[in-house]
């Protein structure tokens, strides 16, 4: 007779790649208050609460403008809308990105062309750049993972060719550079002509359920979005355009207003967490540890390792009680979505190299030591160190 067995139950793990509920209670006692009072006054749509954190979040980035929307991807669009793309104009973006980046695109009728990204820190390569802005009618770097792209060498570059830049700045919240001749760093949000960045629950900045906002220091484009989030409206029943209804709700506004507040020290937390990590895992079989390029500074979206045996890692972590990530194993081009596009593999050796090799491992501000150790244990554990 076989032997009875106490059925296996799934352990949750110990260390989840992001905890939004640690989040929530670390803030608890404010986020609740300021929900309440929200619902006390009964304006969900737009109204003060909206206007306050736009206030707010365009000083944080140091951008003239902010206008808060319905989500990342909902930013993207409209904010490429404002710029003037048309129907069969070419946006210039990269495929190693999260699929909203190129669907905004998409949604504005342009077509998306993927240029590679540069080997060292998986952003857009400035050199790929060159050949492809020739017509463009915009460029879309993406600060993955938190890491500023190469801006000081991409503004003039689109500049000089007429081409403006929409950062896609979703897991970059509050990540800075150092510009040549300014005393104090830029945060991503006030470096191109307009930025769009994502409240979603798990980004640096996370709403309590999809939310976004486009910054910049243009008043005719903020202007532009805003009417577009509503119905291209220019008073109650007056619609100048046909808009979208992407606008950003007072809830979740008076949210992200506690939370922004607190943003600051979150990241400093997050770059602690990395240096941690720079120590640990240093010299750690054919581990590479994510590029910290002079003169910019990441906001720490997630610790982005790259290996060779990246599948067979994470699969002991895993077993570990720590979930690992891969952001993103199947870039854009190879997709079956951009399929029309006509690209093929091979067409970015990089970003393909960087599909196949990356592991995002867990850093938040909630994160605790023994949690960390736990990830740095497994690690050596599995190469052997
Ligand atoms: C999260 C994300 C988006 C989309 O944001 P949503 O709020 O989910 O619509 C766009 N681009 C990148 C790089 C992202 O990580």
């Amino acid at each position: 007779m076989a032997e009875a067995r106490a059925p296996r139950v799934p352990q949750a793990p110990r260390v989840p790649l992001v905890d939004v509920a640690a989040a929530y209670h670390a803030l608890r006692p404010e986020l609740d208050a300021a929900i309440a009072r929200v619902v006390r006054a009964g304006a969900f749509i737009g109204g003060p609460e909206v206007a306050a954190f736009e206030r707010a979040f365009a000083t944080f980035c140091g951008a003239r403008r902010a206008v808060g929307v319905a989500s990342g991807t909902a930013a993207l669009h409209l904010a490429l809308l404002a710029l003037g793309v048309e129907p069969g104009d070419e946006v210039v973006t990269v495929a190693h990105t999260f699929a909203a980046t190129a669907e905004a695109i998409e949604h504005a009728r342009a077509r998306p062309r993927f240029v590679d990204v540069d080997e060292a820190t998986g952003g857009m390569d400035p050199k790929a750049l060159a050949d492809a802005l020739d017509g463009a009618a915009a460029v879309v770097p993406v600060h993955l993972y938190g890491l500023p792209v190469d801006m000081a060498a991409i503004l003039p570059m689109a500049g000089e060719a007429g081409v403006p830049v929409l950062e896609d700045a979703a897991q970059a919240h509050g990540a800075a550079v150092s510009v040549a001749g300014d005393e104090r760093p830029r945060r991503v949000g006030s470096l191109g002509h307009i930025a769009a960045f994502s409240f979603f629950p798990g980004k640096n900045l996370g709403a309590f359920g999809d939310a976004g906002a486009v910054t910049s220091d243009d008043d005719e484009l903020a202007e532009r979005v805003a009417r577009l989030r509503d119905h291209g409206r220019s008073g109650k029943y007056e619609h100048l355009e046909v808009g979208w209804g992407e606008r950003l709700d007072a809830l979740q506004a008076a949210v992200l207003g506690v939370k922004l507040a607190h943003l600051e020290a979150g990241n400093a937390v997050r770059e602690r967490l990395a240096d941690r990590y720079d120590q640990a895992l240093a010299g750690v079989g054919d581990l590479a540890p994510p590029a910290r390029p002079a003169g910019r500074r990441g906001a720490w979206y997630f610790y982005v390792v790259r290996t060779g045996q990246r599948d067979a890692l994470r699969e002991r972590l895993r077993g570990a009680g720590v979930e690992a990530g891969v952001h993103f194993p199947v870039p854009l081009h190879l997709q079956p979505a951009f399929r029309h596009l006509g690209y093929a593999r091979g067409d970015l050796p990089a970003t393909e190299a960087w599909a196949a090799e990356c592991l995002s491992l867990p850093i938040y501000p909630e994160l605790e030591e023994a949690q960390q150790e736990q990830v740095i244990r497994a690690i050596r554990g599995f190469f052997g160190t």
